[in-house]
């Protein structure tokens, strides 16, 4: 096996547990590695610390697999890693009566690059990292034995894998996909479209967001922004809003979110309310319209992907935000989120405390808000926490 020596005091971060090692940090590489292949870490005495998996071409030079040196990283190895995330999902209360369902969440589940998620009787993986693209098809085998699923389809098709070296792919890794997939979530049936959806077809990280949303709406007049497939806007309805306006830009998302009401005939659909557009250009229509609302979701896509676009991403935070406050009535909520990894709790809630401020309302944090227990931040891995949200109430 090669060896990755570390350059003297890079260890530490190790010591921590975090699982990525820095182009920055490596001396040198002893002996010869292809994408993917596992290398065992020392430090610059020569001491073993990890067996981590290969990336030459990312700046991120290799992901920790095992934290104990001795650790032989193989075909069971792998398996044995997506079981114990399965079952921690399984042993749990809420989470084991999901339909839809994060089985593997990355670094955070020990498995840097793999993201895996169940909807229903389909497993969707996303591999974005050479050890992770090396280690497919015990992943897959993994997955298939301790879910029971009938089938696994990949969704490599992020951008993140160029970074990696790795060409974009979507394929059916395994079994076959059944005609129609849809998922009940909190009582709500949704379709999941996890060839041509966003990610791997659902947000699931909202899940519980999109709950409290339903709880927050009973008699409300609720706005959703950035609708997607109408996830909250659905569980809105179910709370009992009085009219739910759902706004997004892709025509595809809108014709499945139309889909999504179509199945729940629980629901009053003459409540909802659909509206192709951007967003930035609605929330001023609304305003000139003269409309308000008790209840406003926020729900941008990631703004800023790293640390590099965050000037730009907080004024089109702070835009939107500044928006969202001047159209809501007194006592109306704004729920407000942020996923980009580039902007972190403490930077948005400024953003949102400067929105606030210059909208003329005061307002107030009622819950702060974050992914499913499903997404869990490994507390190595403070990165890991890319989701957040604020509820303000004026
Ligand atoms: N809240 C959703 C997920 C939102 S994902 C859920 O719970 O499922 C972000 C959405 O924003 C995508 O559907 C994308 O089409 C939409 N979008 C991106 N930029 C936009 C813009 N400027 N105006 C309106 N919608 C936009």
């Amino acid at each position: 096996m090669s060896e990755l020596i570390l350059k003297p005091g890079k260890e530490r971060s190790v010591f921590r547990r975090h699982p990525w090692i820095f182009a920055g940090s490596v001396e040198r590489l002893e002996g010869r590695a292809r994408p993917g292949d596992t290398v065992l870490v020392k430090d610059a005495d020569g001491r073993p610390l990890a067996r981590a998996a290969w990336s030459p071409n990312s700046q991120i030079r290799a992901r920790v697999w095992s934290f104990d040196p001795e650790q032989s990283i193989d075909h069971a190895f792998i398996k044995r890693t997506v079981a114990a995330s399965v079952a921690r999902r399984q042993s749990h209360p809420v989470l084991s009566q999901q339909d839809g369902v994060r089985l593997i969440h990355g670094e955070s589940d020990g498995l840097p690059g793999v993201i895996a998620d169940r909807y229903g009787p389909v497993v969707v993986i996303q591999l974005t990292s050479a050890g992770a693209d090396k280690w497919r098809d015990a992943i897959v085998a993994g997955l298939v034995q301790a879910t029971g699923c009938v089938a696994v389809y990949e969704r490599s098709d992020s951008d993140v894998r160029k970074l990696e070296g790795l060409e974009p792919l979507s394929q059916l890794a395994w079994g076959e996909l059944p005609a129609d997939l849809t998922i009940v979530e909190n009582g709500v049936r949704m379709v999941v479209d996890v060839v041509g959806g966003h990610k791997t077809g659902f947000y699931l990280d909202q899940r519980d967001n999109r709950l409290l949303t339903g709880q927050l709406s009973r008699d409300r007049d609720v706005l959703n922004c950035f609708c997607y497939t109408g996830g909250f806007s659905l569980q809105a309805l179910a709370g009992g809003a009085r009219s739910v306006i759902s706004i997004d830009s892709s025509g595809p998302a809108l014709a499945t979110a139309a889909r999504n009401l179509a199945l729940n005939p629980q629901l009053d659909a003459s409540r909802a309310e659909w509206r192709e557009d951007d967003v930035f250009q609605a929330l001023r229509s609304l305003k000139a319209e003269g409309r308000r609302f008790d209840l406003i979701v926020l729900d941008p896509p990631k703004f800023a992907p790293s640390a590099a676009h965050a000037d730009r991403a907080a004024r089109a935070y702070k835009d939107i935000n500044l928006l969202g406050f001047r159209l809501l009535n007194p006592g109306g909520i704004l729920m407000t989120y942020s996923c980009s990894g580039g902007i972190g709790l403490e930077l948005f809630q400024k953003i949102v405390a400067g929105a606030a401020a210059d909208a003329g309302v005061e307002a107030r944090i009622i819950h702060r808000l974050s992914a499913a227990a499903d997404h869990p931040i490994g507390l190595g891995v403070p990165e890991g926490e890319y989701l957040k949200g604020l509820a303000c109430q004026i």
